[in-house]
């Protein structure tokens, strides 16, 4: 049967002389793996085209539940990415976030979109990755059912007051704000100033068109850092192979 989806290459890899096998978040049929034929051998077949971070419309045969790529038409490749190694680590940090939250057959059309809007944010020059990171990651998690409760406490109630500043904090167990008296029933509660949390709010409920146009300060960065550190690992607890070097990029 023939299969034709937009689809972005979040993974490759080599197998045998010259096959590669490629993941492919589809627009139509969710994560799949497919080969591609003669892939390896730069100077014919799908070399260039099924490279990570390619998205295109994909043309691919199915047979039970092996996939052969046929054909792509090019959409974008995000070069920029690639030339960069910060802006390439932290593509490729997405990509692996991506791998973890997809599933074969579950479509997922506005976590695809997410995605492409994020790596054209990572592909602008001087682009502020911790930001970028961080505003996938909640907003990615929004999408995927954990949006949290950000417009008053969890367990009481309580309205936020912006006077109140500090007096909140996050929690991923509780599924999103506690008050300073709630605070006790849980272990993992990060400290939000009133800014950060206007910042959280605006993160999960702006367009996607105006998602990485705003800027924030170096206070907001901490606390969004956090949250993330908290409300990512609570949620998609996997070994994540590319933080390590992210983390030693932020250290520099
Ligand atoms: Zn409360």
């Amino acid at each position: 049967m023939m299969v034709r989806t937009k689809a972005l290459v979040i993974k490759e890899y080599i197998v045998g002389e010259s096959d590669k096998y490629i993941t492919l978040f589809t627009k139509d049929l969710g994560r799949i793996q497919a080969i591609a034929p003669k892939a390896k051998k730069s100077d014919k077949g799908f070399a260039s085209a099924t490279q990570l971070f390619v998205y295109g419309d994909f043309m691919l045969t199915s047979y039970k539940d092996t996939y052969r790529l046929v054909s792509v038409d090019l959409i974008e490749m995000f070069h920029n990415i690639r030339n960069d190694l910060s802006a390439l680590s932290y593509a490729s940090y997405m990509m692996e976030f991506i791998y973890y939250v997809t599933e074969p057959g579950l479509s997922q059309s506005e976590l695809l979109k997410l995605t492409l809007v994020t790596l054209q944010a990572l592909s602008k020059s001087e682009a502020d990755y911790k930001r970028i990171r961080r505003v996938f990651e909640i907003r990615a998690l929004g999408l995927l059912g954990f949006m949290p409760q950000l417009f008053a406490c969890v367990d009481c109630g309580l309205a936020i007051d912006e006077k109140a500043e500090a007096h909140y904090y996050f929690s991923a167990e509780a599924g999103g704000l506690v008050c300073k008296g709630c605070k006790g029933t849980y272990e993992d509660g990060v400290s939000l100033s009133y800014s950060t949390l206007y910042t959280l709010q605006y993160i999960l409920t702006v367009s996607l068109k105006q998602l990485y146009h705003f800027q924030i300060s170096e206070e907001v960065q901490k606390e969004l850092d956090a949250v993330g550190n908290h409300y990512v690992p609570y949620y998609v607890d996997k070994p994540f192979k590319t933080l390590d070097f992210i983390e030693r990029l932020e250290k520099l």
